[in-house]
């Protein structure tokens, strides 16, 4: 298969180069205009994987095209399917560097889970891809090819009409911070979203942050796409505690990117994603403030439930606690399904993706949970 160009290979890849890109690299190729689009259509449309099977284009336009470039796709380095059928793929890419990819199939259709990053340059408490340092951002050919290399697996090219999909929806909620990695994501959305080719609108397209307020409403004007934020706490001293970031971005700058998100509305709701963890953030107190907190914002909640992974420092809270948590919110007027998880037996579940390419060493693990003590202790004090 095709793989992203390995560093002896000075080919450049297509797939990931906007449609303005395409352009200037056949027009380098001495071709005329009309060709990138037959290229575009060829790799997003029909998913060809090889420049000889794009039977319509010359030979001499073929050679040339394997002279100068590769398609460009990540090569898969492990591939695993829950017994629930969530799918997660480990994809390799030019470098070695690789990323996770997770399928989460509904009974007709289904969204991809994608990473930005590899790693994260954020160090949430609760997750898993936050004990892993930032490697590097993922290139839009890498973003869009997670994409296309999962429809690969279940062979859904050329790409079908939107009521025959499976893979339905893109959900930018893998590895890393996508908001840190904007003008990649960006490109790789818009390639995606693009009517000739892949042909997946922006309201089956959800980013999830955890709260970069400056990039937030670019996002919203730039991409169109749907917002999740992931909340997970009421109140800035616990936000900050489980979340480091709340620091720089504290609520009240996060609430007002919020409520100015372009597109939003009682029928475009914001997301608040809200993990559940024991004894920190799930009292009927915190289902209170949560709900103070968010008001004027034009939202629903997915509460999910804490998925473990090897070492983690919480647990999930108790399935009656997560209900009557829901249940408040409900009577509060929101919308706050609980997320079953999936894949955990394969750890594809939210936040226990993580690949082995690079770690934190014990002593910058124990530095960081030494801060979040402090935060704590803080807390304490200013409660007494
Ligand atoms: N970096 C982005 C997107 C990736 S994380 C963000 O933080 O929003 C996707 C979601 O999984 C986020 O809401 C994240 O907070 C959540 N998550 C992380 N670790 C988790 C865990 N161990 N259990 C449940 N959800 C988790
Ligand atoms: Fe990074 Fe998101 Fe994990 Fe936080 S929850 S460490 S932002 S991937």
């Amino acid at each position: 298969m095709d793989t992203l160009a390995p560093p002896t290979d000075t080919r450049t890849a297509l797939v990931g180069l906007s449609r303005s890109e395409l352009g200037e690299a056949v027009a380098a190729m001495g071709e005329k205009s009309f060709r990138a689009k037959q290229l575009w259509q060829w790799m997003y449309h029909r998913g060809a994987r090889e420049f000889a099977d794009m039977t319509d284009l010359s030979k001499t336009f073929r050679a040339k095209l394997e002279d100068h470039h590769i398609v460009g796709r990540p090569a898969i380095a492990r591939e695993q399917t829950s017994t629930d059928g969530t799918r997660k793929w480990l994809m390799q890419f030019g470098d070695g560097q690789k990323a996770e990819t997770v399928f989460i199939p509904e009974d007709d259709r289904g969204a991809v889970c994608i990473s930005s990053q590899v790693g994260c340059t954020l160090t949430c408490r609760f997750c898993h891809t936050g004990t892993q340092r930032l490697v590097r951002n993922l290139t839009s050919a890498e973003i869009v090819g997670q994409f296309m290399t999962a429809r690969d697996s279940y062979g859904e090219w050329p790409t079908p009409n939107d009521e025959r999909r499976l893979l339905s929806n893109i959900v930018l909620m893998g590895m890393g911070e996508p908001l840190y990695n904007f003008d990649n994501v960006a490109t790789a959305m818009k390639i995606v979203m693009a009517d000739d080719g892949i042909a997946l609108g922006k309201r089956r397209i959800t980013l999830s942050t955890s709260g970069v307020v400056p990039e937030i409403h670019r996002c919203g004007e730039e991409l169109g796409v749907n917002l999740a934020v992931s909340l997970h706490a009421p109140d800035d001293d616990t936000r900050s505690a489980i979340m480091p970031i709340n620091k720089k971005y504290p609520l009240k700058d996060l609430m007002a990117a919020c409520r100015s998100y372009p597109g939003a509305s009682n029928a475009r709701r914001i997301t608040f994603e809200y993990v559940m963890l024991k004894g920190m953030n799930d009292t009927p107190a915190h289902a209170q403030a949560l709900m103070r907190l968010v008001r004027g914002v034009p939202c629903k909640f997915n509460l999910i439930p804490f998925n473990p992974w090897p070492g983690s420092p919480y647990e999930c809270s108790d399935a009656a606690t997560v209900q009557s948590f829901a249940d408040m919110l409900l009577d509060g007027g929101f919308s706050a399904p609980i997320r079953t998880p999936r894949g955990r037996d394969i750890l594809a579940a939210c936040g226990q993706l993580k690949t082995d390419s690079e770690k934190l060493s014990a002593k910058e693990l124990r530095e960081r949970a030494a801060v979040a003590e402090q935060t704590w202790a803080e807390k304490e004090a200013a409660a007494l």
